[in-house]
Parts: C-alpha cells; sequence; structure tokens
C-alpha cells in the first residue's frame, strides 16, 4: 500500500490512457494505486499509429478537442523529460480519382475554416515535398502542418517512471476482476473496493482505463456502455534510411485499395498500417501472413525503397472502440466514485485527458468540454 494520504485512486489499466492520468496525478501528490493485468503499455498503446492530429476527428467539438490536445504534447513531452519519440512534421496525403480529390478538397476547405493548418497541394509540390513516395496518380493531395507522432510505450515507461518516483504504486499482472459497490447511508451506490487477482483493494475512487475491456469492468458496476473494439495490426520493419523529406506522417489515397498509413519512427523503422474498404472503416489488415504480405507489397508500390527493407515485427491488438467513435470521460452518475476514460485516439489525446481527468477527479470540477463524453449518453 501507498504511504499517501488523501483519497485513495485506484487506476485500472496502464496503457497510455491510465499512465497519462497517473503522471499527472502523481505531480499533485496524490494517493494513487495503478494496476495492470500484463506488463504496462503493451496492449492498443503498443500496436498504435500514434499519429496525433485533429485532421480525421468529427463533428466540431471533437476535433477541437483532439486539436487542443495535439497542441498540449510539446509541454507533455517536455514534463516527462523528453525523449519518447515525438516526430513533427504533418501530414501528408493524395487522392487518386476525381471523386476522391473532391472529397479531399472539400475536407481541407472545411478544416481551414475550422483554422486546421491544412492546405492543398499540387503534384509538383507533392514530389518535391517528398521525391522517395512514388505515388502513381496525384489528383489533389494536401499537407496538414502541425500533426506528428510518438511512441506510446516510452511515454507509457515514462509516464509510469516519473509517477512511481513520485510515490505513485504500480501493480503489474495484476487483473482487476471488477469493483465492488456498497450503499451510504443516503442511498448513493459507490465503489467500495476493487476486486483483483491479488485480493480486494479498499478505494475512494477508481479510474476505468482499461482500453479494450473497460466495458466488462462496467458491467460489474452495472452500467452497460456502448464500447466494443475493432482488430488492429501493424508492421514494424528493419530500420532504414529516412525515408520522408517533410512529413511525419503520409497515407495513401482513400479511394484506392488497401488504404495505407507510414510513419517512420526516430529508430528508424518504418511503421505500416493497413486497412480495406472491405473491413469495417477502422478494422486493419493484417490478421493473416498473407494480410500482412500483401499490404508490404502494396507498400513497395509507393515506397520502392521498401524493397531492401524486411519487417521485424507484427504488432496486433484490439482497439477500444465506443460504438460512437466519441471518448468515454468523467465520472458516473449511477456510481459516482467511478470514473472513465476510454477511447479510439487515445495517442492524440493523452496530454489532454491526463490533465482534465486529474483536475475533475482531484479537484471535483466538471469541465463542460467533456460534457459530450459521458457515459450516460448510452443510456438515453
Ligand atoms: C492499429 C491501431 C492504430 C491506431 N492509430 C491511432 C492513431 O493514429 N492515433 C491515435 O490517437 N490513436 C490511434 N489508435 C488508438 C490508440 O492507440 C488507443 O486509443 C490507445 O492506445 C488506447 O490506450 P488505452 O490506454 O486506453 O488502452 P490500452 O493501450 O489497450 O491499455 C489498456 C491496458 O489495460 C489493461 N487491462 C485491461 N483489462 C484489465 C483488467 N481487467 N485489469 C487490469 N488491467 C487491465 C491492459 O493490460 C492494457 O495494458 C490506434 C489503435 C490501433 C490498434
Amino acid at each position: 500500500m501507498t504511504s499517501k494520504s488523501g483519497p485513495h485512486i485506484v487506476i485500472v489499466g496502464a496503457g497510455i490512457v491510465g499512465a497519462v492520468i497517473a503522471f499527472n496525478m502523481s505531480r499533485r501528490n496524490a494517493n494513487v494505486t495503478v494496476l495492470d493485468a500484463e506488463d504496462p503499455g503493451q496492449a492498443a498503446s503498443r500496436v498504435s499509429f500514434a499519429w496525433m492530429n485533429g485532421r480525421d476527428k468529427n463533428p466540431r467539438h471533437y476535433h477541437d478537442l483532439n486539436r487542443r490536445s495535439v497542441d498540449m504534447w510539446s509541454r507533455l513531452e517536455r514534463l516527462l523529460g523528453g525523449d519518447v519519440g515525438v516526430t513533427w512534421g504533418g501530414e501528408l496525403r493524395w487522392a487518386a480519382t476525381r471523386e476522391g480529390a473532391d472529397e479531399l478538397l472539400a475536407r481541407v476547405r472545411e478544416l481551414q475554416s475550422w483554422a486546421y493548418p491544412i492546405r492543398a497541394l499540387d503534384e509538383g509540390e507533392f514530389r518535391e515535398m517528398e521525391p522517395n513516395v512514388e505515388p502513381g496518380t496525384v489528383m489533389a493531395a494536401s499537407y496538414t502542418a502541425i500533426d506528428g507522432h510518438v511512441d506510446p510505450p516510452r511515454v507509457v515507461r515514462a509516464c509510469l517512471d516519473r509517477a512511481t518516483e513520485a510515490g505513485v504504486t504500480l501493480r503489474t499482472n495484476t487483473k482487476a476482476w471488477g469493483v465492488k459497490l456498497a450503499q451510504t447511508p443516503s442511498g448513493q451506490t459507490r465503489v467500495e473496493s476493487l476486486e483483483t487477482s491479488a485480493g480486494e483493494i479498499q478505494c475512494d475512487v477508481v479510474v476505468l482505463a482499461a482500453g479494450a475491456d473497460t466495458t466488462e469492468l462496467a458491467a460489474t458496476a452495472g452500467i452497460e456502455m456502448q464500447h466494443h473494439w475493432t482488430f488492429g495490426a501493424t508492421i514494424v520493419t528493419e530500420a532504414t534510411l529516412p525515408m520522408f523529406r517533410t512529413a511525419a506522417a503520409v497515407h495513401t489515397p482513400r479511394d484506392a485499395e488497401p488504404m495505407m498509413n507510414f510513419r517512420q519512427l526516430p529508430d528508424g523503422s518504418m511503421m505500416i498500417h493497413g486497412s480495406s474498404h472491405d473491413a469495417n472503416d477502422t478494422a486493419s489488415m493484417g490478421r493473416t501472413d498473407e494480410e500482412v504480405r500483401q499490404v508490404f507489397e502494396a507498400a513497395k508500390v509507393y515506397l520502392p525503397s521498401l524493397e531492401r527493407v524486411t519487417i521485424k515485427e507484427v504488432r496486433r491488438g484490439r482497439r477500444p472502440m465506443p460504438a460512437d467513435g466519441l471518448p468515454i470521460l468523467g465520472f458516473s452518475q449511477s456510481v459516482p466514485n467511478l470514473y472513465f476514460a476510454t477511447m479510439h485516439s487515445g495517442v492524440s489525446l493523452a496530454p489532454l485527458v491526463g490533465e482534465f481527468a486529474t483536475t475533475e477527479i482531484l479537484d471535483g470540477a466538471r469541465i463542460d468540454l467533456l460534457e459530450p463524453y459521458r457515459v450516460e449518453r448510452f443510456a438515453k
């Protein structure tokens, strides 16, 4: 047990979301225990393409939330002492058909009206910006200036190192089975303790940051969430020479098959995410070796120098996905000491979620920017 005083806050899940909340709370000297069923940062956060962006986020309030968080990343990086793989450079994509170009340019106009730093490029500019990319037909292209990417397992490690140095208790290989509820004399239902593989842990607040497994933990508090997961896979290559001159993330045409996302990590390895229109919009290709081969062969068409590179590993996992695609954040109304923190885009949103969840939990504030994301919306 931790020797700190103050309410005991137990965070279930040490992916990027749970870890960044623990880190922010440790800066306030809070009495925190973080537990993870396995090793921290090895689930969705490790598989993630980890693109920090507001580019693909709708509706407007969700775009704004992501934009704000992307702008907070440099500060989080600095607070963590740097060295978490933050790579800036923007995002580049193009369209291969007339229809795709119309869609891409309409999105550029919409994002410009939201003051997102994005602009359209012609083919000449595209090729000058990224001479190692062989795009084929370029009907239109766009470039955002502020997007970047990061290495989530390093973020998790840095957050937990800082948090434990400040007195947070970390329990790895400790699975939470569920919460135990009790009624207060005034008839309120509250979490009394957490039942885990290492026994019962008394707590004043429980934060569910268990990614794809949040649904089953919420059910033990009688809360039904419309939260699922989709399959996700990323291919990581051996290190190679610098691939991109300008962009941090490159997206191949959304109007061609397969759709691919490329980024180069600071150690020189390439990360490739492939998806297909046949699959759910957010599901990845890569369940089988054959799908991995298809994605990698398709990647070589756009990045011919991948011919000289071999695959180091394929990361596969479950991507947390609330039914409406929006985060689930905040205290539950029916069990008011149970806090939810689960989402897709947990990488883009990590700095903001870490700070906002800490303010709501430690100060009892209700941040109005988070109102669209409360768990109660599924009960309506
Ligand atoms: C292929 C792919 C591409 C993605 N691309 C992007 C992107 O470009 N940009 C972006 O912002 N986001 C992206 N995401 C989403 C992003 O990675 C996730 O939103 C984020 O990693 C979620 O973090 P998390 O901490 O909530 O979950 P996780 O990283 O899954 O961590 C949850 C943790 O909870 C633990 N846990 C689960 N159940 C229990 C239990 N009962 N008891 C104790 N511990 C438990 C697990 O062991 C795990 O460590 C992508 C995801 C995938 C899979």
